[in-house]
């Protein structure tokens, strides 16, 4: 590619109010442009570097046996209704309707009709099956944001295994999750596993795999001795049991004006530490309210609370919903006395004697409380958010919390889907048997900006070898007979033996050249220039630590070519 004629519109400034490193970047070095918001289009050197992510992953997938396949981007609803995602997926699922009045929606993953696919197989010797496709994936996610890390359009590459039975199911997964373990390798990905929630797909196990950045919308939770790393939507900690005295007979109620928050109660007279304190909160599940109990120092994970209550709409119940229920207002509410709402009580409260909660009554608390003697609790479960410096559940070691971004997703499904869409086969014993069912999700763009995110400096973008647009820029500092003539020679030697080229004969100063090169990233940079070749030499600079050495016009194709190979060993 000559830049003169090359759409790649590089900017002076950071689009206004990016935030995210490979947000600005791919602005700003002319990769891609917002057409609205959560909506972009990719120019073409943002659509070489998704090639280039789109073949190692179809390398890998195909060597675990993939099948490709590419399905509608448009469904009818009817699929959707069968699973009962119609319903469960709410708002994030764009929907419209044809010239017949059909509901439709625009894809956002592959499960239904990849079981309607499956529903043709019919014995278990045709299992096990492996599909997948790079297809369009459309959300109408609420916040969209970061540049193309969180978009409401993207390319997935997404893949359905199929099994006659749960050990098959584990080995399709296990064969994804060593898959996906070297797609990110190749990608210069530095990326984690970690054990997940499924949410809305459903299913028996999931991991993410993180890669770790501040631009990164999930919290892991990790311990270093060990490797523990779980998402925060899942993280356990140890953490220290409380010894509590004898307690009162029976909960008594006492005056507290004015204290509406766990630290103020903490401060008044009469009052007691975070930890010996109840917190009760409210939430609006489906359609029923129900109360979340923890310790006055712990946070609510609301995602392990979406789980335990196996719901799809859950939210904090509005003040006046509140009042309606229980008659007080946040800051005086408690679960003692209760009788008519589910209760959730997590594990640390349980046992847990003299504590104080409110009264329902503005103003009032109870103390003495016994939660398990004088508080209704449905349920005892895991709802505590784990925080860095815990112990890990694993081992004796302390957990860290950092930002990840998740690149990749794996599931179990079981048998969900098929049940749902009729995936039958016969099984060996002549019985009708549900297929197993794995599905196996990467973003593409999402990638493409994670790889920014982990490798860039103060001047631009450094992209690993193996996903750059160009393995090489040669900059011609002047546009001089002779200097011209050899740097088109050197672009036609090096398209030869297959070394992806820009050449930059753009009528520009050197200088604007050599930055422009440096914020879209090419990895190698050959500056011709009428100084060096009366030498006979040009010089080759390496973008990531910017080490530059003369070399002989007639060695510069060896030279690239064994960069580019070693390069791409390494990764
Ligand atoms: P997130 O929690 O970030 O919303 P998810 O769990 O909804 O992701 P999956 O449904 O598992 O994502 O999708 C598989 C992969 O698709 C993700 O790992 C990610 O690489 C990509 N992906 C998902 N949502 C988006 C999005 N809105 N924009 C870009 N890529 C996305
Ligand atoms: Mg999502």
């Amino acid at each position: 590619m000559r830049w003169s004629h090359a759409f790649i519109p590089t900017l002076r400034d950071d689009p206004a109010g990016a935030e995210a490193v490979s947000h600005k970047l791919l602005v700003r070095a002319g990769y891609v442009r917002q057409l609205m918001s959560g909506v972009y289009s990719l120019l073409p050197a943002a659509f070489r570097v998704r090639s280039k992510i789109r073949t190692i992953i179809e390398e890998e997938i195909d060597r675990i046996g993939g099948q490709q396949f590419l399905l509608p981007a448009i469904h009818p609803a009817e699929v959707w209704k069968r699973s009962g995602r119609w319903e469960a997926v709410g708002e994030e699922m764009f929907r419209l309707r044809d010239r017949r009045g059909v509901d439709l929606a625009l894809g956002m993953t592959h499960e239904e009709v990849f079981a309607t696919l499956a529903a043709e197989l019919t014995s278990y010797k045709q299992l096990p099956q492996l599909w997948y496709q790079i297809q369009t994936k459309f959300r109408d996610e609420p916040r969209a944001k970061s540049g193309v890390l969180r978009v409401r359009e993207f390319t997935m590459k997404d893949s359905y295994s199929f099994d006659i039975d749960e050990a098959g199911l584990a080995d399709q997964f296990e064969a994804h999750y060593r898959a996906y373990t070297r797609i990110f390798e190749r990608l210069g990905l530095n990326s984690i596993p970690v054990k997940a929630s499924s949410g809305v797909m459903g299913g028996t196990g999931s991991v993410e795999f993180m890669v770790p950045s501040d631009a990164g919308e999930d919290l892991v939770a990790h311990s270093e001795e060990c490797g523990y790393a779980a998402n925060i939507e899942q993280a356990l900690s140890r953490i220290d049991v409380i010894e509590d005295d004898a307690g009162l007979p029976a909960p008594e109620k006492f005056p507290t004006p004015g204290v509406r928050t766990i630290d103020a109660l903490a401060a008044f007279p009469g009052g007691a530490s975070a930890d010996r304190q109840i917190k009760t909160l409210v939430y609006s599940a489906d359609d029923e309210y129900v109360l979340a109990l923890l310790r006055g120092d712990h946070s609510l994970q609301e995602q392990k609370l979406a789980e335990c209550l196996a719901v799809n709409k859950l939210r904090p119940a509005h003040e006046d919903e509140i009042v309606e229920l229980l008659g007080a207002t946040p800051g005086s509410l408690g679960g003692v006395g209760i009788t008519e709402l589910r209760i959730l009580a997590d594990l640390p409260l349980r046992g847990r004697r003299s504590m104080i909660t409110g009264a329902n009554d503005d103003g009032f608390h109870f103390r003495g409380v016994d939660v398990e003697r004088d508080i209704r609790v449905e349920e005892w479960v895991d709802l505590r958010e784990v925080r860095a410096g815990e112990g890990c559940p694993q081992c004796s070691g302390v957990l860290d919390v950092f930002k990840a971004i998740e690149v990749g997703h794996i599931f179990k499904l079981g048998t969900k889907y098929s049940e749902a869409l009729g995936a039958t086969v016969l099984g060996d014993e002549g019985k009708e048997r549900e297929i197993w069912m794995g599905s196996y999700g990467i973003g593409l763009e999402r990638n493409m900006a994670a790889v920014i995110e982990s490798h860039n400096d103060e001047r631009g973008i450094l992209w690993p070898v193996a996903v750059a647009p160009w393995h090489v820029v040669i900059t011609l500092v002047k546009l001089d007979e002779e200097t011209s003539r050899v740097g088109h020679e050197l672009y036609e030697a090096l398209r030869a033996v297959g070394v992806d080229v820009l050449l930059d004969d753009r009528d520009e100063r050197p200088g604007v050249k050599f930055n422009d090169a440096e914020l879209i990233g090419i990895p190698l940079r050959i500056t011709v220039g009428p100084r060096g070749l009366s030498d006979g030499v040009v010089e080759i600079s390496i973008r990531e630590n910017g080490e530059t050495r003369h070399h002989n016009l007639g060695e510069v194709v060896e030279v690239v070519s064994s960069f580019i190979c070693s390069a791409s060993e390494g990764s």
